[in-house]
Formats: C-alpha cells, structure tokens, sequence
C-alpha cells in the first residue's frame, strides 16, 4: 500500500500528540520504555525523521529522556529541562541579581516546606552535602557544585514537584554563572557560607520553618555579595573560568 501523505499531516506534532494519548490514558509511565522509532512511525504514520524530531521536542519537554542503546524512555521525575532558560538567559542577558531574586522568592519558600516536610532520606541527603561543603573548602569548584547540589535536596525536600522541577531548571543557569568567578571565592567566604547552609539544614532538622526561611534568605543575600567581590575581584586579570577543566556543566553535575 503506498500512503500518499501531505506535509501537513507528516509533522512532529502528531508524534507529541500520540505520546500525549498514551500518557493521558495511563498506557505510559513514568520510567516506561517507548516503542522503537520505526515501530512508532508506523504506528502514528509518519516518517522515522519526523519520529526523530517529535522525541527530541519531547525531550527538550523533558517528558522522555533518551538513553544511548537503551532507548527513549519517560522521564521518572519532574524536571524541567534549563536549555529553554539558559537560552534565554543568552539572549536577554539576565543580570545575577535577577538570578538571585528569583532564587530567593523560589527558595525561601522552599526551606521553610523543607523544615515542615523532609522525610529522614530527604534530610540524610541535604546533611551529606553539607559534609561535602566542609570538605571542599580548598576547591572552589567543588564547593560550588555542592552548594547547588545542597539547594537542590532542600527543594526536593519541600515535597512540591513544581517547586523542585522549577528550583533545578535554575539552578544549572545560577550554576553556570558562578562558576566563571568560583575560583576568586577567598578561604573566609567558603568558610562563612559553608557556615550558613548549615544554619538552614540546623533549622530544617529542627522542623523550624521561621529559622529556615530567614536562614536561607540571608544565606541567598549574603552570597550575591560575595559574588560581586569576586567578579570585582576579576576585573582585569585572566578569568579563572577559561582554564577550567570543567566545562560540562551536566557531567559536573549529575542529577540526583
Ligand atoms: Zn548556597
């Protein structure tokens, strides 16, 4: 049989649409494997390329997730992908004190459901990062991945999907501007913000939602001041950001 198809009718939305049937009707879950490309053009009736351009609208959706040999699978947890917001912030520069408002109304809020909410895991997991935090304090790098890595658990914690997703999508741009300048952090700042997360963990483990929210507040306020001092601090000399080694930001920072 040959199928004549118009362009109209050969197009990514029908595949966006397909994979939307199917998890409305519960015939996809989280974690589930879809069907192979050529099995998934057959069934939609389009061509493997427009398959292909479908999933990888999906992707940037972060609906599915494809993994190298194994397949497109559904994503098993909310997260929204930052490329949308890390184009944005390319295109329409946003400013870190933007960054940092944002991250203050998103995550103040957060600690303080964190103090109310976090399940043993959830406060095992932000401990060990500030574990971490202590023990990376002669690498600025490293302490900066932990820091976000530690706002990340305390989002999760907050026991709201929407509120974690949005806290991750941030996160990778805030994390991408201040690695440029992570390396002037002077000894005492690391060492003094390494203090105040563990003021906001010390509040959400005393199930204080007062403490963790004033906590983190001005943990969030003192650390856009420290990060003014150091892109002052750079003005002029080499940036420390060109000879890092560390420039795939997913590789440094594995989902958790
Ligand atoms: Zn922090």
């Amino acid at each position: 049989m040959t199928r004549e198809r118009k362009p109209a009718e050969d197009s990514a939305d029908q595949v966006i649409e397909h994979v939307r049937r199917l998890i409305e009707r519960g015939e996809l879950r989280p974690g589930d494997r879809l069907q192979a490309e050529r099995e998934l053009a057959v069934q939609i009736g389009v061509s493997r390329p427009t398959v292909r351009v479908g999933l990888r609208a999906l992707a940037a959706m972060g609906v599915v997730r494809t993994r190298h040999g194994a397949g497109t699978f559904v994503t098993e947890f909310p997260v929204l992908d930052s490329e949308p917001l890390s184009f944005l912030a390319a295109l329409h520069g946003f400013t870190r004190d933007e960054m940092y408002e944002a991250r203050r109304i998103l995550e103040v809020g957060a600690a303080a459901l964190a103090a109310e909410r976090a399940t043993p895991d959830q406060m095992t997991a932000i401990s060990e990062e500030i574990a971490n935090l202590f023990a990376s304090m002669d690498d600025p790098q490293a302490f900066l991945v932990h820091d976000i890595r530690f706002h990340r658990a305390v989002a999760a914690a907050s026991g709201n999907p929407i509120v974690a997703s949005l806290v991750e999508m941030v996160s990778v741009v805030s994390y991408d501007q201040q690695r440029k300048t992570a390396e002037r952090a002077t000894g005492r700042n690391l060492r003094d913000a390494a203090e105040m997360h563990r003021r906001v963990y010390q509040a959400i483990r005393s199930r204080n939602p007062e403490e963790a929210r004033g906590a983190m507040n001005e943990h969030l306020l003192t650390s856009r001041a420290y990060q003014a001092e150091e892109e002052h601090s750079g003005r002029g000399s080499t940036s420390a950001a060109l000879t890092s080694p560390a420039d795939d930001r997913r590789s440094d920072l594995p989902r958790s």
